[in-house]
């Protein structure tokens, strides 16, 4: 059997006549930038992520920069951010000439430790940017509190986690902004590329927007330099289309997971994912992810010494002497594609070793980074396909 790590076609059987209609119908129209998909998007985002506001724009790294930006964060700021995440989350604090400065992740729950954010913060400390990674919330509650108190703004990353909640709220309604990426394999995914920024504040929406396009408030009147990016209208129609089933996806989703835990669980070496705990708080599961722990190596040895290697020489290197590494290849031989989100912390990328920024120790991600591997997880993955990837893995622990 092939189990994919990830798969829209499946979708096509329920919602492929409406999605061709949709697309043909903006061609036809003659209406691609801007127009009516996307005014009616942007309403019903806002609406099912309970803001006042919901501007989209080209990608999820585009929505965080134009966050950043509409917060005039830039040259001379810091801000405080995971390591743990994909690079975009790093990389767009850069790109508006700010400094990211990580701080390590909770063992438990994957996500930025909010017990070391009050030693990170420094006299040009601005935000607060924390990822609510996989989808698993992250605490809101506390990160308010603590930017409250030193007088940060907060950007939440909700790429990952469209649909969950903190508190009640949806992620992204709780910040001064949130940045959301409709990236195909995220739970709300386009047909290419596309994002949004989510915001109650009115001042900070207009100027996202008009840092979206060229710094434009009137048609080539021009007060910031901004970017081009929009949401495309196509890319709009098709998630007017999925917009509807998103709970519903996200209630499978829900269903696998907590298969995965019934299933998987009590096995040696093997970690669980935090399930949604008791309180009212949602993880939406845009990934399952198990951590295989090794033995006693020191991973952040080998990774100290591969730096100055290429990356596919560390790729080359660091596999199988790891245990999650051998699952992997496991796993493939027996025709399920599984994924490591993240192999190498954006700490250890080439293009932060080279700034030579000083790090407090990472070692939480570092060590994760050696041993997570998410599993199948989409809504149309069927019972027999992950019963398949569970007694693989059972027979390969
Ligand atoms: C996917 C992702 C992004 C970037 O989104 P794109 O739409 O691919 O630009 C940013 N942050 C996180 C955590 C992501 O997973």
């Amino acid at each position: 059997m092939q189990v994919p790590s990830f798969s829209l076609k499946k979708q096509l059987s329920e919602i492929g006549p409406e999605l061709n209609s949709a697309i043909l119908k903006v061609i036809e129209s003659g209406h691609y930038i801007g127009g009516l998909e996307v005014e009616k998007f942007e309403k019903s985002f806002a609406e099912n992520i309970s803001v006042n506001h919901a501007i989209g724009c080209n990608s999820g790294t585009d929505a965080l920069i134009l966050a950043l930006r509409a917060l005039n964060i830039g040259y001379g700021d810091e801000v405080i951010t995971p390591s743990f995440s994909f690079f975009a989350t790093a990389e767009a604090i850069s790109n508006v000439g700010a400094r990211p400065v990580f701080v390590d992740v909770d063992p438990n729950n994957y996500l930025l430790d909010l017990n070391l954010i009050k030693e990170a913060i420094t006299s040009s400390t601005k935000a607060i940017l924390p990822v609510h990674l996989f989808g698993y919330p992250v605490n809101m509650d506390k990160v308010l509190v603590l930017a409250k108190e030193n007088n940060l703004r907060v950007i939440e990353d909700c790429a990952q986690a469209v649909g969950s909640t903190w508190g009640g709220k949806p992620v992204g309604s709780i910040g001064d902004l949130g940045c959301f990426s409709f990236f195909p394999t995220k739970n709300l995914g386009a047909s290419g590329d596309g994002g949004a920024v989510t915001t109650n504040d009115s001042e900070l929406a207009v100027r996202v927007r008009e840092l979206a396009v060229h710094g434009m408030p009137k048609r080539y009147f021009h007060t910031d330099l901004g970017y081009n990016s929009r949401l495309d209208a196509i890319q709009a129609a098709v998630l007017n289309v999925k917009l509807p089933f998103l709970f519903r996806w996200i209630n499978k989703r829900k269903k696998i997971a907590q298969r995965y835990q019934v299933l998987l669980r009590d096995l040696p070496n093997l970690e669980l994912p935090l399930d949604t705990r008791e309180d009212e708080n949602i993880h939406s599961w845009n990934q399952f992810v198990i951590r295989v722990r090794s033995s006693p190596t020191n991973n952040t040895k080998i990774y100290e010494n591969n730096l100055s290697l290429d990356l596919k020489k560390i790729y080359e290197e660091l596999p199988n002497s790891y245990s999650r590494d051998c699952l992997k290849k496991n796993l493939l031989s027996n025709g399920i594609n599984t994924i490591i989100y993240y192999p190498i912390p954006i700490h250890l990328q080439p293009a932060y070793k080279k700034l030579n920024y000083k790090y407090t120790t990472l070692k939480n991600t570092e060590i994760l980074c050696s041993e997570v591997l998410s599993l199948p997880i989409f809504p149309e993955l069927s019972e027999k396909e992950q019963d398949y990837v569970v007694n693989t893995i059972i027979q390969s622990i």
